[in-house]
């Protein structure tokens, strides 16, 4: 009988899933490994190249790169630009997070984006993306592919009918981010993925600002789901990194095109993008709950015109965002109510002066929280009618939330709303 509920127990222990912060701190629990020197964390293999014993060592190796003979071969490597053991491990990682076969990391987000993008469109095709998107990811698309005849068309967010009608016999890819940048665009990605499957489409999403904590693209049938890495997955403001995640054969066929092409990350900065990735669960989780907080006080201040956050009921993809999302994210975009006699920016540019804790930087995702106004930061060249025009008012202000205590962040907003 005890033996009975004995074997229940560990069949049932078996079965489980384990939860995000589990799975942050340990990556696939049955397949933890004994390191190098027993070392609990994962070793820094910070070496160019890779040694055979003897000339038969090295032909086994070339034997089994060929054939997939020698499944031991898998896990050696022959030199750096083609794969490296701690890489490998926080690959493995974000794998399991993101419910996904394989992952490969790349040394940039922007690096992730332009090498999945040239690896995945023969010259002539057409790829659509949706307009609320990074403005690098934007410029690629529509200046850079043209040299290779690569086509663009730009969709809004939440248009399906839209996107429905800019597929075209050559499409092969559908980009959007989710949540979008700046106005945290929720796209229903049920309904992303039936469209492109009825057109043999294939969807990628960057869901940096979601984090695999509160989404997880891969488990609503998209293809491949990309990160910078750089933002809430290392957490600390302190590397740069991006990610790819998908299915096997894809993620093989991108790692051969990323050893032509060379983008590889540092084995440093994947050693302390696994360091942060331990707390992940754990920041996301302040971060969504500060963000939420943050966004429900400035809907109700008068000096804030409106607030664009997914956790609130007044933002257009709420319903969509609840339906799909574990959290909201930790990103709040607002616009300053205007002040007779003065250019809005110049409203917006003196609340962000008078807070003392967000650092006035590019970027999201960190521990420390960081604040900047698009006009100024990364639409500065362009004239108030030319960014109107792409919807990036004068008046708009991202706020990416970081770990401290929503009390002070609130009561910072407070004092400096009160300076207007
Ligand atoms: C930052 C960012 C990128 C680019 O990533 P880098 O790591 O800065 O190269 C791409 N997409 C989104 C949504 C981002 O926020």
């Amino acid at each position: 009988m005890l033996q009975q509920l004995a074997r229940t127990e560990s069949e049932a222990w078996a079965e489980r899933d384990p939860g995000d912060s589990t799975q942050a701190v340990h990556g696939r629990v049955e397949e933890r490994k004994t390191n190098a020197g027993h070392a609990l964390t994962t070793p820094i293999a910070q070496t160019a190249t890779y040694t055979f014993a003897d000339t038969a060592d090295l032909r086994a190796f070339m034997e089994a790169k060929l054939w997939g003979s020698d499944p031991s071969m898998k896990e050696r490597q022959e030199y750096g630009r083609y794969g490296n053991p701690t890489v490998r491990a926080v690959e493995r990682r974000l794998a399991t997070l993101e419910h996904g076969d394989a992952a490969l990391l790349y040394p940039s987000g922007m690096a992730a984006v332009t090498n999945v993008l040239l690896a995945m469109l023969p010259a002539g095709s057409h790829i659509i993306f949706t307009d609320d998107c990074y403005r690098r990811t934007r410029q690629f698309c529509t200046n850079f592919l043209r040299r290779f005849n690569i086509e663009s068309s730009q969709v809004p967010p939440g248009d399906s009918t839209a996107l429905e009608a800019a597929i075209q016999d050559n499409t092969r890819l559908i980009v959007s981010e989710s949540p979008t940048n700046p106005y945290l665009r929720i796209l229903d990605l049920e309904q992303l993925v039936t469209i492109a499957r009825r057109h043999r489409v294939k969807t990628i999403i960057d869901a940096t600002f979601a984090t695999p904590i509160n989404q997880r693209p891969l488990d609503f049938g998209v293809d491949l789901v990309i990160h910078s890495a750089t933002k809430y997955l290392s957490g600390h403001n302190d590397l740069m990194a991006g990610v790819a995640v998908g299915e096997k054969g894809l993620i093989h066929a991108l790692r051969q095109s990323q050893g032509m092409l060379g983008g590889v990350i540092d084995p440093h900065a994947a050693y302390l993008l696994e360091r942060g990735l331990k707390t992940l669960a754990l920041r996301v989780d302040r971060q969504n709950r500060t963000a939420l907080q943050v966004a429900a006080y400035l809907e109700s201040h008068p000096g804030i015109e409106r607030v664009w956050y997914p956790g609130l009921p007044s933002h257009p993809d709420h319903g969509v965002a609840r339906a799909q999302m574990a959290g909201f994210g930790g990103v709040v975009t607002f616009s300053v109510a205007p002040i007779t006699g003065e250019a809005p920016l110049d409203t917006a540019s003196r609340l962000i002066d008078a807070l003392a804790i967000p650092y006035i930087a590019a970027s999201l995702g960190g521990v420390e929280s960081l604040i900047e106004q698009p006009a100024l930061m990364s639409y500065y060249e362009l004239s108030t009618e030319e960014r109107a025009a792409i919807g990036i008012r004068d008046n708009l202000v991202r706020f990416a939330i970081g770990i401290e205590d929503a009390g002070d962040i609130i009561a910072d907003l407070q004092q400096a709303l009160s300076q207007l």
